[in-house]
């Protein structure tokens, strides 16, 4: 049963003679132990079980499970937000004084994550264009770079990862490559076919799917090995887990550090209730891809051939400049598509102002077709020079199409259009 299909729907959890047939939501913090040395031994990480819920629960294993079987990972963790997914999955292999590579076209958040926050940390970030040949990033790598960073298909630009420029480029240095997949999923693009060792989510959008919860998911491919000179902390033991070397861990020694050591300190760990949530609206990931790809696509072929449009970008329109890259890394298109509105901000608004079935909201990847002007909302903490570096000019706007019938997102779309 290694199909997809079947993984987002029965992956993770299998109940025993009499248990409950879907997952039980372990609404505790703690977990009882008869004997203190049965208590010892998962401490030791000898036996494996749950004894608080800031690093471990079972119904966010499940889907830590599902996730990760999804990817063919050796793991994952369950953190609060896709946010706290970055941050953790950065930071448990960078720590101040260290080097990040990271593709420029990328969500904003975490774009102000690698170029202010992390910053403050220590740690620095060299953004590449999605232009940048494999010589000038290669040129970028220095011994004390620790990630080489990337989206699979950039929010809000929707240009597509050169997965094979950058996975090259990871090799030859042994760098951990890892990969934001959120607006792709696994259902449209697997990043650890294409070289990924790291893939997290923000399960916020696609994956739960029906815009009820926030939160993330940091998978280990399990297929990176760290070698003592760039990755000395996982050759050396870790003082604050009594002298543990994670790299005796194997392929768990990515995901096992996270856990415990990162969650432990900073204890961003998804809930109880938002892992139910997200693996309830995960049993319907590809069934919801497909229709978002389909409509996305009808979206993207009407606004191309709409005078009061300036330009389209879906990676799946023949057009489209990522089109060679999008047939290469993404079985379909998802549905999220952008496009310049003719006539600047102004038209934009008024545009937005029309729409009655799109509503505005920042999110994105929604059930519900949805629609937003980054450039004076999510992204107006940017300045005009970041703001062209993400890809974003004045007049984009995202549409993230949903699953409504095909008819009716088109009509409000044309409607709106037509009222300017
Ligand atoms: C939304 C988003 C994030 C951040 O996730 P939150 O769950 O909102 O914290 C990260 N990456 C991408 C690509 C996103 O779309």
């Amino acid at each position: 049963m290694n199909n997809l299909e079947t993984l987002c729907i029965q992956g993770g959890y299998e109940p025993k003679n009499g248990e409950a047939r879907t997952v039980p939501i372990y609404q505790t913090t703690t977990y009882y132990y008869e004997k203190p040395s049965d208590m010892a031994d998962l401490f030791d990480l000898k036996t494996s079980g749950y004894f608080y819920s800031r690093i471990g629960n079972p119904t966010c294993a499940a889907l830590e499970d599902k996730m990760a079987s999804m990817e063919g990972g050796s793991g994952a963790l369950a953190t609060a937000s896709g946010q706290s997914a970055s941050f953790i999955a950065m930071f448990n292999v960078c720590s101040a004084g260290d080097h990040i590579i990271s593709q420029s076209t990328i969500y904003g958040g975490t774009y102000n994550l690698l170029a202010v926050t992390l910053k403050k940390m220590g740690i620095e970030c060299s953004f590449i264009t999605p232009e940048a040949t494999a010589e000038e990033i290669d040129a970028l790598v220095r011994p004390n770079t620790k990630v080489i960073f990337g989206e699979t298909f950039a929010n809000p630009a929707m240009t597509v990862l050169d997965f094979d420029k950058l996975s090259s480029i990871a090799k030859k240095h042994n760098i951990l490559f890892m990969v934001d997949n959120t607006l792709a999923t696994s259902v449209v693009t697997k990043p650890k076919d294409f070289g990924a060792n790291v893939v997290i989510y923000s399960t916020t959008k696609y994956t739960e799917g029906h815009a009820g919860t926030i939160g993330g998911m940091i998978v280990d491919c399990g297929n990176f090995t760290f070698d003592e000179k760039r990755y000395p902390e996982y050759c050396t033991p870790d003082e604050s887990y009594h002298g543990l070397v994670y790299n005796t861990l194997g392929a768990a020694a990515y995901i096992t550090k996270a856990r415990v050591q990162l969650m432990r300190d900073f204890g961003c760990y998804m809930s109880a209730q938002t892992a139910h949530l997200t693996n309830l609206g995960m049993e319907t990931l590809s069934l919801r891809m497909e229709k978002h790809s389909q409509n996305g696509l009808a979206v993207a072929k009407f606004l191309d051939a709409h005078d009061g449009v300036e330009w389209v970008k879906y990676p799946h329109l023949e057009t489209d400049a990522d089109y060679a890259l999008g047939k290469k890394y993404m079985k379909m298109g998802s549905g999220v598509v952008v496009f310049g509105i003719k006539g600047g901000k102004e038209v934009a608004e008024q545009f937005i102002l029309n729409l009655k079935l799109i509503k505005q909201v920042t999110h994105v990847a929604d059930i519900r077709s949805c629609v937003l002007h980054p450039a004076s909302t999510t992204h107006r903490q940017l300045s005009p020079e970041a703001l062209v570096e993400c890809g974003i000019s004045e007049n984009l706007i995202r549409l993230s199409i949903g699953c409504e019938a095909t008819e009716d997102i088109i009509a409000d779309i044309q409607n709106a259009l037509a009222n300017i």
